[in-house]
Order: C-alpha cells, then structure tokens, then sequence
C-alpha cells in the first residue's frame, strides 16, 4: 500500500505541487488501492512531474492531453483507478477542450489540477487563470485578459463532481481525494498549488487571506447547483470543499452500448475477432 518511490521531486523547495503528491499517495491508500490497481497520467508543467512521482502505474503524457489518455486507459481497463493530473495551462489552456468533452461525458477518471496561476515551468508566464492586470514577463503592462473560471464552467458543462482545494490542506484535500476516486463518474478537483519561484501575487498567504472554505457556510448544500454556482460567484471562486455532486447520474462506461462487465485488456481476444468478423461479414 505504499504509493511511494525513489524518485526524488525536482520541484523548487516550497512549490504546492509536493502536497497534492503527499494527497494522492495518502488517498489512495486510505481508499484500499494496491499500486498496480492506480495509474497516474500526466501533461505537460511543472505538475506534470507528478506522474513519475507515484509508485503506481504512469504515464507523462503531453501538453493537454492528459485526459485523453487517462480516457483511453479507463476505457481499455477499468478496473484501474485512473488519475488525470497537470497544470492550469495544460487544463484550462491547450487542454480546455478535453476538459469540457470529458467532464460532459463523465468517464469515470479523477482529474486533478495544480492551480498555480501562472506557467512554472517555462519560467514564469501569463496562465488562463492569471487574473487581469497580473504582470509577468509576457504581460509587463498587466494581462488584458480576465481569468478563467473553472468551477462555474465545470457546472456548467455538466459536470457531477467539482473539488476546489488548497495544497496546505493536506487533510481536506486527500478526503476530497478519496471522495473523487469513489464518485462513479468525472471528479474535477482544482487544488490551488502555489508557485513559490514566479508567481509574487497568489502565495499562500494571499490563498490564506482571500479562500473560505464550505464548511464555514451555513446550511452549504453540494447537492444544489444552482446555489453552488452563486456561492462561486459571490465569493469570485475563491471557495474550498466539495462544491457540488450528484450521484444520479450514470457513468460514461455505463451507458456505453455493448458494456461487458469485462474489462478490453482481459477479453478473450479470440471470441473478440470472431465479433468483429461477423460483423465485418454483415456489412459485406
Ligand atoms: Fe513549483 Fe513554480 Fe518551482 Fe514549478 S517553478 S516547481 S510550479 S515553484
């Protein structure tokens, strides 16, 4: 049950990213994993490490297109646990599109972002969700444009599990974890991840200052969405803790024709072919 290696984080000392790492290890094990039932897919960042970072099944994929693979591993096996991990920039950027089409689909993967509001690993550079008038290098006069709003799009394109976290949370985040990994659908779960070396502006005393938490509001409902999405909106998404679930709705594998209880990687591959002839012979 150890979703630990060897291998030595080379992210700068003081990055966010190091808690999620510490969050998914201690979620899975607390959900009963064995490192052969997890695959972590990544994209393209600093976060993007992450993959390699988990004694698990990995894959480092590329840029915004974590999803797309974690998809295709589900599909093929699911029976894993799938995880989808990267940035901002990989999932709100160059990614946006998986994102929408996987969470409308809600294939049953978990897909964690490290929200740093900035690109990292390019050294410092204007993200979909720096906010206007953020300066960095490519922006020195202040961003003209306004940030993305995850969550709010998350609700709005469907979604039926919405997280918000923040990397010191260590405790709140690996629950959100554990309740993502056993939702039977998408989980989108923003984790802000504070980038200590570029980003000036959103540091973990400003996450401090300016985050509520859920728990603090009384009479919170997740199961309410259009009260989730006004919460959002009045507190400008600066919220954390389970933002809305619905456990109605039924899994992408579960309504795909022609489910079998099965997974494709353990089919009997002969019966399979057979399949595909006869079905080849019928369009003949
Ligand atoms: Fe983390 Fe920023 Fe360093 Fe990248 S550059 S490892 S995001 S602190």
């Amino acid at each position: 049950k150890d979703f630990r290696n060897d291998v030595k984080p080379n992210w700068c000392p003081g990055c966010g990213d190091f808690s999620v790492q510490a969050a998914i290890q201690r979620a899975a094990a607390n959900v009963g994993l064995q490192p052969e039932n997890l695959a972590v897919v990544s994209g393209i960042g600093c976060s993007g490490r992450i993959s390699g970072y988990i004694n698990s099944y990995g894959f480092h994929g590329i840029h915004g297109r974590s999803l797309p693979i974690a998809q295709g591993v589900k599909m093929a096996n699911r029976d894993l646990t799938v995880i989808a991990s990267g940035g901002d920039g990989d999932g709100f950027a160059i990614g946006m599109g998986h994102t929408i089409h996987a969470i409308r689909r809600n294939i049953d993967v978990t897909y964690i972002v490290m929200d740093n509001q900035i690109y990292g690993l390019t050294k410092g550079q204007t993200s979909p969700r720096s906010a206007a008038g953020f300066k960095t290098k490519s922006t020195p006069a202040g961003s003209i444009e306004q940030a993305i709003s995850p969550m709010e799009m998350a609700l709005t394109v469907g979604a039926t599990f919405v997280a918000q976290s923040f990397s010191t949370d260590l405790k709140d985040l690996t629950a959100l974890i554990e309740a993502g990994i056993n939702h039977k659908g998408f989980s989108l779960i923003n984790v802000f991840s504070p980038c200590v070396t570029y980003n000036k502006v959103n540091t973990y005393d400003w996450f401090k200052e300016n985050l509520t938490k859920l728990s603090d509001i009384e009479g919170y409902d997740p199961h309410n969405r259009e009260a989730a999405m006004q919460t959002l909106m009045k507190h400008k998404g600066l919220v954390t803790g389970l933002i809305y679930q619905n456990t109605e709705q039924k899994s992408y594998q579960e309504l795909v024709h022609g489910y079998k209880e099965t997974p494709l990687t353990q089919a009997d591959l002969e019966l399979d072919q057979n399949y595909f002839d006869k079905l080849v012979a019928e369009f003949m």
